[in-house]
């Protein structure tokens, strides 16, 4: 039957047959194709709908996850194969959306893919930047940012006839909504709602990224984020973030009243899921709009306190955002009488400035609009919630215990296994059946072949072939070649000084002067690395520019090139992901502890069968409990210590260096002769002096526990059998972290759609 379907759209299009055409021809036929399925799914309904707002919905490329969820994908497959065709390549041709930065934006699409395949009805509402989050080049060892042009004529996007005026105050602007489907895994579909302004200009981009962030009717969805280092880019931000959410917000009493809801029992009908602070202004808009309707303020602010819910994602002060009251008025004129009003009900209730909506300065505090006036507060482990209960937003939480709930973060299976690990799966599909699929708790079935040598050297096998296949790619696209023999040490994600990416240069460093002194390692390694920094993020560009450096100096190194190699992936984003997790060994996971709010790469990896290396942070702490402390490898200054630091500002840096030779030795490296001829004098000595004067985050702390216990791993992974069982207790743990328990666990405690 699908085949019938897919031999005739292509002869329809191209008057061709499959094995005649261009794997771009394809793709667009497999994209008419998927449309036309998802024609006949039902949308999923029920009394009440959950609308995930969200700046951000990270969501990869479509047409393999698509295929999976309407269960055609080894079909499409087979027919491709037969036809000499490999969907592999076909994917390549499909451009990656990239809209949103990391693991916030990544979440909010695993949720939409859990939402439908468990057959909740619940739509995300977001932007449609055009040129999405920067597309990153390596130049001379420097990051450079270029657009990411990724919407085609042909594309996931359905543009439809629903418009809405937009007031800035006395400026208006039209908003068009834009829908990609959502299907569900052998379920019905729901939408993520996409907004955009009529009248984009993408022509006023000019080399790079640069353009006029004046003007707003031309650039207001141009881009994710754009550079937020000054005034101009701060407002275009307030801009996007009030265009996304009154779009969301007329669109959602709209449905309502179209389905003859009664607006004031909203909050009986619809949840509404705030993802971080960006969509906060959603809360007084809503109440504006209700008062528009007629109904008076005070019910319009009960109303709406019981619709909307709050995540909060960081603990990070710099992130969570606060709007000089200035700003606001340029902006959103019309919604300042509400949010002062909101202020004078907090500041006569509570009395206390720390709770307050407008502080001393005139800033108005984003997460405390959303704690005050919503009905649900979470954070996103374990760890991060009791860190937001006992210290970040104590006071907040000795008002309002009863709001505060923790969700766990977690990933979408059907993208993180059965997609980029297609092997792994249908090879634990045939140990314990596919149930697993729909009840992630399942893989724990795996656990009985733990004695089973032929399952774990199984387990090996298809962890090689993923290396290879990653060492091809690698090959084709950035013309490096590593040794798929050797270790894998793979460090993925957004780079923050948080993060600690220079932590693992540090390392690197070590390990290049222990193979000059004649210390070889018993294999060799491969350091791998992918990340994008913030454009207006200088230090962290600097830690980039390091790195690469140092891939230079070893790869030109003969000597040293034999034991180890650094690989620094170009543009890292969801595809590059895919292929790099299955093919890991050791996942790095070393954020300074209480400062990642959950991690959803390291619960990728765990699923994907690598060993964590890692503190014990965010999700860390979780993984740890499952798999045992047997099973991960853990070091560095726990949470607790780590913010009595902060407290009494005991932490200096200098003191580490001027203490330990191997510490001054590695740190002094940074601006050696050697690295100093292949890089920038500038940026190496700003990085050396941020590590020796500031270390905010704490690096000179934990780095030689990190060294000790990384050796330690390295060295444990000659132990073939042990290694190979670790990895298959990891995997067989992991089903706790498919983000369709997550999204059971919302709809139970903050939802209740059904
Ligand atoms: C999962 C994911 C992230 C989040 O990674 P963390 O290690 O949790 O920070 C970021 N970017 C992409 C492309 C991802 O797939």
């Amino acid at each position: 039957m699908i085949k019938e379907k897919l031999e005739s759209i292509i002869l329809k299009r191209y008057n061709k047959k499959i094995s005649e055409c261009s794997n771009q021809e394809i793709y667009y036929a497999i994209l008419e194709l998927v449309k036309n399925e998802t024609k006949e799914k039902p949308v999923i309904k029920n009394k009440k709908k959950v609308y995930y707002v969200s700046a951000e919905f990270l969501i990869g490329k479509l047409l393999s996850n698509n295929l999976i969820n309407l269960g055609i994908y080894e079909d499409i497959k087979n027919i491709l194969n037969e036809n000499g065709k490999s969907l592999c390549e076909i994917e390549e041709v499909e451009p990656e959306p990239s809209l949103g930065n990391g693991g916030l934006g990544r979440l909010a699409a695993c949720f939409l893919d859990s939402i439908a395949s468990i057959g909740l009805s619940g739509d995300g509402i977001g932007l449609n930047y055009h040129f999405g989050l920067f597309k990153q080049k390596f130049e001379n060892n420097l990051q450079k940012e270029y657009k990411n042009d990724w919407i085609e004529e042909e594309s996931w996007l359905h543009r439809t006839n629903t418009t809405f005026d937009i007031n800035f105050g006395n400026r208006k602007v039209k908003s068009r909504m834009y829908d990609i489907d959502v299907i569900g895994y052998n379920e019905g579909i729901n939408k993520l709602h996409l907004f955009d302004i009529e009248s984009i200009d993408e022509s006023i981009v000019k080399d790079g990224i640069n353009f006029d962030k004046e003007d707003i009717e031309k650039n207001l969805t141009l881009f994710l984020y754009p550079d937020d280092s000054d005034e101009a880019g701060h407002l275009l931000r307030i801009f996007q973030q009030y265009f996304m959410v009154s779009s969301g917000a007329q669109y959602i009493l709209q449905q309502e009243k179209k389905k003859h809801h009664k607006l004031n029992k909203l909050y009986k009908n619809v949840t509404i899921q705030i993802n971080d602070t960006h969509p906060t202004l959603i809360i007084p808009e809503l109440i504006y709009l209700l008062i528009q309707e007629g109904i008076r303020l005070k019910e319009a602010i009960e109303i709406v306190s019981k619709t909307c819910a709050y995540t909060n994602h960081t603990i990070l002060a710099e992130a969570l955002e606060k709007w000089p009251v200035k700003y606001l008025y340029k902006v959103v004129p019309h919604l300042m009488p509400i949010i002062e009003a909101l202020n004078m009900i907090v500041c006569e209730k509570y009395n206390d400035p720390k709770v307050a909506i407008i502080d001393e300065q005139e800033r108005v505090h984003m997460a405390h609009i959303d704690i005050h006036f919503g009905y649900s507060v979470n954070g996103v482990a374990k760890l991060h919630t009791d860190i937001l209960k006992n210290s970040e937003l104590n006071h907040f939480y000795k008002i309002y215990p009863e709001k505060f709930n923790n969700k766990t973060n977690g990933i979408t299976f059907r993208r993180w296994l059965l997609h980029c690990n297609n092997e792994l799966s249908n090879y634990i599909t045939s140990l314990i059946g596919d149930e697993y699929k729909k009840d992630a708790k399942k893989l724990e079935e795996l656990a009985k072949f733990i004695e089973d040598k032929e399952v774990i050297n199984k387990i090996g096998e298809i962890k090689s072939l993923k290396k290879k296949q990653l060492k091809d790619y690698i090959k084709a696209t950035q013309n490096i070649e590593i040794d798929e023999n050797s270790i894998f040490d793979i460090q993925i994600k957004r780079l923050h000084e948080y993060k600690r990416q220079q932590m693992n240069a540090l390392y690197i460093v070590y390990k290049y002067l222990e193979i000059k002194k004649g210390n070889i390692p018993t294999r060799p390694i491969t350091f791998i690395f992918g990340a994008k920094a913030a454009p207006a993020y200088v230090i962290a560009k600097d830690i980039i520019h390091f790195i690469l450096c140092m891939q230079e100096i070893v790869e030109k190194d003969e000597e040293v090139s034999k034991h180890m190699k650094i690989v620094f992936i170009e543009n890292y984003n969801v595809s590059k992901a895919e292929k790099l997790i299955p093919a890991c060994d050791i996942s790095e996971q070393i954020s300074l502890a209480s400062k990642e709010a959950s991690g959803t790469g390291n619960m990728k990896f765990m699923l994907n069968g690598a060993i964590t290396l890692g503190t014990l942070d965010g999700a860390n702490v979780e993984i740890s409990e499952l798999v045992g402390e047997e099973n991960i490898y853990l070091f560095g200054e726990k949470s607790e210590q780590v913010i009595e630091h902060y407290e009494k500002m005991d932490y200096i840096s200098k003191n580490y260096y001027n203490e330990s030779p191997i510490i001054k030795e590695i740190v002094d490296f940074i601006v050696n002769e050697k690295v100093l001829a292949v890089g920038q004098r500038e940026n190496l000595e700003r990085l050396y002096n941020e590590l020796l004067n500031k270390d905010w985050f704490m690096t000179l702390l934990d780095i030689e526990d990190y060294i000790k216990v990384k050796d330690k791993a390295l060295q444990d992974y000659e132990d073939r059998e042990k290694w190979l069982k670790s990895a298959l207790i990891n995997i067989s743990k992991a089903g706790f972290f498919s983000s369709d328990r997550t999204i059971a666990e919302y709809n139970e405690d903050i939802w209740k759609l059904k």
